[in-house]
C-alpha cells in the first residue's frame, strides 16, 4: 500500500501499483513545468514510483524511509525532450558535414561514407547518439536508421538502441541507395525488404511495451514510386509500425511533387504518420495532413543551414498543426534540443520581421510563436508523434518518469524568472544535471551513468578514421560541383 498522503491540490495517479516492492524516488521542491494542463506549472514535489509517475503535487507526504528523497530545490522539473527524427547512426560521423551544402551531404554520405559503413559502424554511431542525446536530456527518440545494409548492420543498431537505455523508435529505413534511385536513370525503386523488415519485428519487437518499439523509415513518395510507397504504407500498417518519412524539402524538382495530395486522392494519410521537414509542402497539402492527423517533424536548425527551406512552422500552426521537433543529423550540427528550440522560435520570429520590413512596416506588435510553444512541440507534441501520448511528454500522473532535472543555480541559469523561458534560451546540456528515463537515471549530478564515455569515444574515433580512409575522404573534404555548376 502507498503511504502517500497528497495535499488538497496535489494530483493523484489513478493507476494502479504493481505488484512487489515499490522502487520510489520523490523530487523535492522543484520548479515543476509538467506541460499538462491539468497539473499546470508549480514549486512542488514529484513522486516517481516503479517507474512511473506517482503524484505531483505541493509537501506530498511520505513515510521516513519510504523513498530516495532528491533535493529539487535549485532544479527546474520538465519532460524529458523527445526528438522525432535523427539519425543516430550519423553520430560517428559528427561534424563532417557542417560546412556541406544537402546537395554535398546526399552526394557524400548517400555514395560514398554510408555505403561503406560496417555493422560496427552502425552500432558505435548509435551508440553515440543515444548517449549525447541522453546527456541532453533526450528521452525518447525516433532513430531514422536508414542505412540497413545487410541483416548484421541492422542487428547491430538494434542492439546499440536496446543498451544504451533510451526510450526510442527504432525506425527502419532501408539502404541509403534506395533512397537515391529516384534521382538518376532508370528512375526506379527497388521494393523495400520485407522479409528482414518482418524477421526485425518479430526477433526484436514482438512486444510493443518496451523501451524500444519499431517503426519504418520509409522513402515516401519524394524518394520513391508510388507501388513502392503503397507497399511500405501497406507493410507498415499490417506490422503496426509508426512512419516516417522525409517529404516537401529542396534538392530535388520540387515542382513536381504534390505528393501529399496524391497521399490523399489515394487515401493513403493517417495519424501513424510523421512528414520529416515539410518545407515546400503548400497550404492545401497542410489542411490534407491536419485533417488526416499527420504529424509533422521540423528540425529548424539543419534546415535552415543545409537547404531543405526554412521550417514550416507558422505555416503548420496556420492549418492547425503543431509540429515537433529533430535534430536530424549530428554531421552537420549538435545534438542538443535547446538549439533546436531555439531555432523553431528565432526563425519564423525572424522571417515575419523580414516580412514586415519589406513590406515598409513596422515590426509586428506580437510575436509568432511563443517559447512556451517551443517547448511544447520538445516534449508533448514530440511524445504525440511517436504515439506516446500516453506513456511520455508530460509530468503526468500515470505516465513514465521520463524526467529531465536542470540546475537553476548554473551561472547561465540565475535567476530563473520565468522557467519556460529559462529552459528555451538559458539552458543547455551542462545544467541538464539529472536525467530520468522510465523513472532510471541515466545521468546524475551531471554524469552520464552506465556508459564508458573515454572508451566509447575512443573506439569511434578509431573507427570514424578507419572509415574515412576506406572511403578516400578527409575531414574538411568537400564534393566537387557538378559540371555547370557553380
Ligand atoms: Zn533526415
Amino acid at each position: 500500500m502507498s503511504t502517500l498522503s497528497p495535499s488538497s491540490n496535489s494530483v493523484r495517479s489513478l493507476t494502479e501499483p504493481s505488484e512487489g516492492p515499490a522502487t520510489r524516488t520523490l523530487l523535492r521542491g522543484g520548479r515543476i513545468v509538467s506541460m499538462d494542463p491539468a497539473v499546470g506549472d508549480l514549486v512542488g514535489d514529484l513522486l516517481i514510483e516503479d517507474g512511473r509517475i506517482a503524484a505531483v503535487g505541493t509537501d506530498l507526504e511520505i513515510a521516513e524511509g519510504s523513498a530516495e528523497v532528491i533535493d529539487a530545490s535549485r532544479h527546474i522539473v520538465v519532460p524529458g525532450f523527445i526528438d522525432s527524427h535523427r539519425h543516430l547512426y550519423q553520430s560517428l560521423l559528427r561534424g563532417m558535414a557542417t560546412d556541406w551544402s544537402l546537395s554535398q551531404y546526399f552526394t557524400t554520405m548517400f555514395s560514398v561514407l554510408g555505403p561503406n559503413m560496417e555493422p560496427e559502424h552502425l552500432a558505435l554511431g548509435t551508440s553515440l547518439g543515444a548517449y549525447d542525446a541522453l546527456d541532453s536530456g533526450v528521452t525518447a527518440v525516433y532513430d531514422y536508421s536508414h542505412n540497413q545494409t545487410s541483416p548484421d548492420h541492422t542487428d547491430e543498431a538494434v542492439r546499440a538502441l536496446l543498451d544504451s537505455g533510451i526510450r526510442s523508435v527504432f525506425g527502419y529505413g532501408g539502404t541509403l541507395a534506395q533512397h537515391l534511385e529516384l534521382l538518376s536513370p532508370p528512375f526506379k525503386s527497388t521494393p523495400s525488404n520485407e522479409a528482414e523488415i518482418r524477421r526485425v519485428r518479430s526477433q526484436y519487437f514482438s512486444s510493443d511495451s518496451g523501451l524500444v518499439t519499431m517503426g519504418f523509415a520509409v522513402r515516401g513518395p519524394d524518394n520513391a514510386t508510388m507501388d513502392v510507397v503503397r507497399a511500405d504504407l501497406a507493410l507498415g500498417r499490417e506490422l503496426g509500425l509508426r512512419i516516417n518519412t522525409h517529404i516537401g524539402m529542396g534538392v530535388l524538382d520540387i515542382a513536381d511533387r504534390p505528393h501529399v495530395t496524391r497521399l490523399h486522392k489515394e487515401g493513403l494519410l493517417g495519424d501513424d504518420l510523421i512528414f520529416g521537414h515539410c518545407n515546400f509542402l503548400t497550404e492545401e497539402e497542410f489542411r490534407l495532413m491536419a485533417d488526416a492527423g499527420v504529424s509533422a517533424s521540423v528540425t529548424p536548425e539543419d534546415e535552415a543551414g543545409m537547404g531543405h527551406g526554412w521550417p514550416p512552422i507558422v505555416q503548420l500552426l496556420k492549418a492547425g498543426i503543431r509540429p515537433n521537433i529533430g535534430i536530424d543529423t549530428c554531421m552537420a550540427v549538435g545534438g542538443d534540443p535547446f538549439t533546436a528550440m531555439r531555432f523553431a522560435l528565432a526563425v519564423p520570429r525572424g522571417l515575419a520581421n523580414q516580412r514586415s520590413m519589406e513590406e515598409d512596416s513596422a515590426n509586428p506588435w506580437q510575436l509568432n510563436v511563443s517559447a512556451r510553444d517551443v517547448l511544447e512541440f520538445a516534449t508533448i507534441e514530440g511524445a504525440r508523434a511517436l504515439g506516446m501520448e500516453s506513456v511520455t511528454g508530460s509530468l503526468t500522473p500515470g505516465k513514465q518518469a521520463d524526467i529531465v532535472m536542470i540546475r537553476t543555480d548554473h551561472i547561465s541559469m540565475a535567476p530563473v524568472l520565468d522557467p519556460v523561458a529559462s529552459i528555451v534560451h538559458h539552458a543547455s546540456r551542462q545544467t541538464v544535471d539529472t536525467v530520468f528515463v522510465a523513472g532510471k537515471a541515466v545521468k546524475r549530478d551531471g554524469e552520464l551513468l552506465g556508459v564508458d564515455i573515454a572508451d566509447l569515444a575512443g573506439r569511434a574515433a578509431d573507427a570514424a578514421a578507419a572509415l574515412l580512409e576506406k572511403a578516400g575522404i578527409s575531414p574538411g573534404w568537400a564534393p566537387m560541383p557538378p559540371e555547370g555548376d557553380h
